[in-house]
């Protein structure tokens, strides 16, 4: 704490400043650049500047496409590679506005204003803190662009240091990304496509082996087709296989029974899969799939239902799969007249 009549010393954090200063007079360049590539609609509608980035929101009705973001951080880029002179000074307002400096637009000014212009580049009425020259910003990479409310797109930014972390980042997680995948930073994509490439034999070599198996088990599972009261009825344990894989082969072996019911029981990752289906001259005799299922279910500890063609279900305890499987019959033979 102090008091009127000590003495203090004040004392600027500078590199802190200097990186402010940096990112702040990139704003300058940032928005002359937008009106460049985008219109003199642009607008200044906030902005946010720390040591470490600066945010500038802008009036504007659509997302900047690549292009246009690629432009905007070139131009910036140019006047900062131009060492353009930044100069400040103090005017009348009246005077000020026949510069044609650019006023904060709803912003109320004093009488006195500070002008500050970058070469022949970007003039701004502004008391923000700046450095000398364009040349010090040293870089200027865009990291986004998003819209924040209706008319309204903020551009997220870094300058110097930042751009230079930013970059030695990326190469560092090229550098990694390329070690996992055994390759050289420069045939990274490469690799990546030929890895691709043998992902997509594999997945395909393994669909094949999947049918494959599938179609092994359909043989011996049709064994068990009985008749209830004239309908063909196929109630059975499967190998493991997940709800995906139950469905598909129960539509190959409604196809292969014809007309009739399916009830499909499998063991998987320590819990059950059930999947019911009746055909139309099944449902017509008063198989219900959905009925079925739901008594059905109650012995692998579990629940479900679904509609009179189709319904599966999920249990929790596999050694019941025997006793649903012979529940179906009994249940059937009451809903099958
Ligand atoms: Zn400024």
């Amino acid at each position: 704490m102090f008091a009127v009549g000590d003495t203090v010393t004040l004392t600027i954090d500078t590199v802190r400043r200097g990186a402010i200063g940096k990112n702040h007079s990139a704003t300058h360049l940032l928005q002359e650049a937008l009106r460049q590539v985008l219109g003199s609609h642009v607008e200044q509608a906030g902005s946010l500047v720390t040591p470490d980035r600066l945010r500038f929101d802008f009036t504007h009705f659509s997302a900047m496409t690549k292009e246009e973001l690629a432009k905007v951080e070139a131009i910036v880029n140019e006047q900062i590679k131009s060492n353009l002179p930044i100069e400040m000074k103090e005017m009348n307002i009246e005077d000020a506005k026949k510069t044609g400096a650019k006023a904060l637009f709803g912003e109320k000014y004093g009488d006195v204003v500070r002008v500050v212009s970058m070469g022949d580049f970007s003039k701004e009425f502004c008391g923000g803190t700046h450095v000398g020259n364009t040349g010090v910003i040293s870089a200027f990479k865009i990291l986004s662009e998003s819209g924040i409310a209706a008319g309204v797109r903020r551009i997220e930014a870094i300058t110097a240091d930042g751009v230079f972390a930013y970059y030695k980042n990326v190469e560092d997680e090229l550098f990694a990304a390329a070690k996992a995948a055994k390759a050289e930073p420069a045939n990274l994509l490469k690799k990546i496509e030929s890895m691709q490439e043998e992902l997509k034999a594999a997945h395909s070599e393994n669909e094949k082996l999947k049918a494959k198996l599938a179609n092994a088990s359909l043989g011996d599972v049709m064994n068990n087709v009985q008749e209830i009261n004239g309908v063909k009825v196929l109630a059975a344990k499967v190998p493991e296989m997940d709800m995906n894989g139950i469905r598909n082969l129960g539509d190959s072996l409604k196809e292969k029974l014809g007309e009739g019911v399916l009830l499909l029981a499998s063991a998987f990752d320590g819990k059950v899969n059930l999947i019911a289906m009746a055909t139309d001259g099944a449902m017509a005799k008063g198989a219900h799939a959905g009925n079925l299922i739901k008594e059905v279910a109650a012995c692998v500890g579990g629940g479900g239902g679904g509609r009179p063609n189709m319904a599966q279900a999920g249990g929790k305890n596999p050694a019941g799969i025997d006793d649903a499987i012979a529940k179906a019959a009994e249940v059937l033979k009451g809903q099958i007249k």
